[in-house]
């Protein structure tokens, strides 16, 4: 970035962390878009004269409410719940809902931000949002869970609908939850209709949702492969995570003949250095999804290492794929992936790449680097598709969703090679996408006038 763009960017920042202040990681997603769309617009007076990015970074509006529930100790709980709209300029609100302690305002608005550009680039018409809650599922029972759904749809219930707003899962939210929360909905407003996406198939769920997000992260990974004349057959792969995200990508990896050595929570990370197959996959997933144990318990089944308190970064691997957290790779972690020869990176989990590890990875141009508003749109893409089916009242075939999200993968690559390639043929994805998510939102808001 030349000083004349570092100037701008500054003076944008400063204005942004004056109206944010104590929003660390929305001040980081706000700051990864505009590095590559301050210099974009230096010659597009339209945007700057309308204030497109600024209107961008700042959300609809944002719902914050009390959530109270009774433990199965009788006991009274309170937690806070949110809901951040962040933009509708091309269809109504669209994200998930995260239930985790870390859960607050920031960590919300920044994934409401990114979920604007993800959305935009699969190219069906959803704006961004995101919600959530402080709200820890680990060690409590179903029955709370339930308890806990109900309360904090009893008030989001308010602000959403099938042309508004319409959650899904992230983190800590998967079937059992959406489950909850869609019949608390449906009890309360009295209609059946699609104000959530990653239903069950009984009602109104999409094949292929649950898988949709994993698969995507390798699909995104194969494009920018073939792109190279490369592929995935016979690479080692590294995977993060052990939940919705990770189970899926290693699924999709193993069909394509992968290698995948490592899973991980948020205790440690196990490797397995013979290859995790379809049989201990399986095991994985019913360890997570119904006996909800730990991942070192895998180690007691199958052998191989536990890295308590780890992350996996360190296992030599040719693929890289980030399906846990934000912040998961550091500059360090990125700098090992270089050394020991790593040629992909496909981020399953929003912004799982600190700043100074893109940095690190950018300078090397070795490393094929998705990120995840494109790596990972796959799964609100096929939310999308979920929205399409509740309005048309059907439901398609697994090949007919899978072949969609094949093409929605295919084309963010397209327009990710479109806007981020260099005179020398590199392409930089994070500004190919940061650059096409844009376009079609801001030509959206300049069409709206000022508002
Ligand atoms: P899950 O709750 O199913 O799984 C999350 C996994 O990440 C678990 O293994 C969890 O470990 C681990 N994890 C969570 N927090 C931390 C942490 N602070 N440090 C280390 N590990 C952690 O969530 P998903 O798989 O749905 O989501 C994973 C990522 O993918 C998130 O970044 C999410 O935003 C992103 N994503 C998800 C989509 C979806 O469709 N579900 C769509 C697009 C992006 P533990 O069990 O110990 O907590």
């Amino acid at each position: 970035m030349n000083s004349h763009y570092a100037d701008d960017l500054a003076t944008f920042m400063a204005g942004v962390e004056r109206r944010n202040p104590n929003e660390p990681e929305f001040l980081q997603a706000v700051q990864e878009v505009a590095m590559d769309i301050i210099p974009y617009i230096a010659d597009k007076p339209i945007y700057r004269d309308l204030k497109i990015l600024e209107r961008m970074t700042e959300p609809d509006r944002i719902v914050s409410f009390r959530v109270v529930w009774e433990d199965d100790n009788g006991e009274i709980r309170v937690n806070r719940g949110y809901r951040v709209q962040q933009n509708n300029a091309i269809g109504p609100y669209k994200g998930g809902i995260r239930f985790h302690p870390s859960v607050n305002q920031s960590v919300l608005k920044f994934l409401a931000f990114e979920q604007v550009f993800k959305n935009s680039l699969t190219g069906l018409p959803m704006g961004g949002g995101k919600g959530g809650a402080d709200f820890d599922p680990k060690g409590k029972s179903d029955r709370e869970i339930m308890r806990f759904c109900q309360a904090f749809m009893t008030e989001l219930h308010k602000h959403i609908g099938p042309d508004t707003d319409v959650p899904a899962g992230d983190i800590g939210v998967g079937a059992r939850e959406v489950g909850y929360m869609f019949g608390q909905y449906k009890r309360i407003v009295n209609r059946f209709e699609g104000v959530l996406t990653g239903k069950a198939l009984e009602f109104g769920g999409s094949r292929i949702r649950a898988e949709a997000t994993g698969y995507g992260a390798v699909y995104m990974m194969e494009e920018m492969l073939q792109h190279h004349n490369e592929s995935i057959e016979g690479r080692t792969c590294v995977v993060s995570g052990s939940g919705n995200v990770a189970t899926f990508c290693v699924e999709k990896l193993l069909e394509l003949g992968g290698k995948v050595v490592t899973l991980s929570d948020s205790a440690g990370y196990i490797h397995d250095p013979e290859g995790i197959d379809k049989a201990k996959l399986a095991w994985v997933m019913d360890l997570k999804n119904n006996r909800r144990g730990r991942i070192e318990e895998y180690v007691r089944e199958f052998g191989g290492t536990y890295h308590e308190g780890e992350k996996p970064w360190s296992v030599p691997c040719d693929l890289a794929f980030p399906c846990a957290t934000q912040n998961e790779i550091s500059a360090e972690d990125a700098r090992m992936l270089l050394d020991n020869g790593c040629r992909g990176l496909s981020e399953g989990a929003n912004m799982p790449t600190t700043p100074e590890a893109i940095r690190t990875i950018q300078s090397g141009k070795t490393l094929l680097h998705a990120p995840g508003k494109a790596a990972n749109a796959g799964g609100v893409g096929v939310s999308g598709l979920e929205m399409s089916q509740n309005s048309l009242r059907l439901q398609w075939t697994r090949k007919e969703v899978d072949e969609h999200l094949r093409k929605i993968i295919r084309g963010i690559h397209d327009q990710c090679v479109e806007f981020g390639t260099a005179a020398d043929g590199h392409v930089d994805y994070f500004k190919g996408a940061n650059i096409a998510g844009f376009n079609k939102v801001a030509a959206a808001m300049i069409a709206y006038g000022v508002m």
